[in-house]
């Protein structure tokens, strides 16, 4: 059985916008206060596991010792099938110092060559914890393929080279409510809900 989050208020372990409006509009219809690490002045620690759910767990418990509130925290990336999972866990890290993912959608682009193989998913992995150093973990996956050049200036990261299966528009053209209700977040966030919040 997962544990109850029955608090008022938690942490979002993310220094990423793009994610932490995403994660806060998810949060929204529970009634739970958010406050971000960045806001906190809380720092962000290097993500030194070698999966998602070790790199979303780190950043949680570092956020929930350092505020003593229950943390939220978030490990996602775009997993492409020609790339043998890669950028993986390194999603962030392709864009470089300066965060620049229309760098690292070309690099993706560059790298795939002309693979027949297009498709590609994004993962997420949230993680839940508490500053006793309980921490509940769930994964979610969206598959799609990828397109280029990119399309649309809605969403983050690699939202505009990513079509949903089924779909014909990339999640950068997507309308928000849209992508949030069928995302890799999305996903892992309802199994979270369902897990915890119920
Ligand atoms: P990290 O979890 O902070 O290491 O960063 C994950 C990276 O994966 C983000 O900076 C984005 O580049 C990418 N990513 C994760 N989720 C999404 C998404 O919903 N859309 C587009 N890119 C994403």
């Amino acid at each position: 059985m997962a544990r109850r989050f029955t608090e008022p208020k938690l942490v979002l372990a993310s220094h990423n916008p793009g994610k932490l409006v995403e994660i806060a509009a998810l949060l929204d219809p529970f009634g739970i206060a958010v406050v971000s690490a960045g806001d906190l002045g809380l720092p962000e620690p290097e993500e030194t596991g070698d999966t998602f759910v070790a790199n979303a767990e780190l950043k949680a418990r570092a956020a929930a010792q350092g505020s003593s509130l229950p943390s939220l925290a978030d490990d996602s990336g775009l997993a492409v099938s020609a790339l043998g999972g890669d950028p993986g866990i390194y999603s962030a890290r392709w864009a470089g110092p300066e965060k620049d993912f229309r760098l690292a959608m070309e690099k993706v682009n560059r790298a795939m060559g002309d693979a027949a193989d297009r498709s590609a998913r994004f993962v997420c992995v949230l993680s839940l914890a508490w500053p006793d150093g309980h921490i509940e973990s769930f994964e979610g996956t969206v598959s799609g393929d990828l397109v280029w050049p990119p399309r649309g200036d809605r969403g983050f990261g690699y939202d505009p080279i990513f079509i949903p299966t089924g779909g014909t528009i990339t999640f950068g053209e997507m309308d928000p409510d849209r992508k949030h209700a069928i995302s890799h977040r999305a996903v892992a966030f309802e199994k979270l809900v369902n897990a915890c919040f119920r």
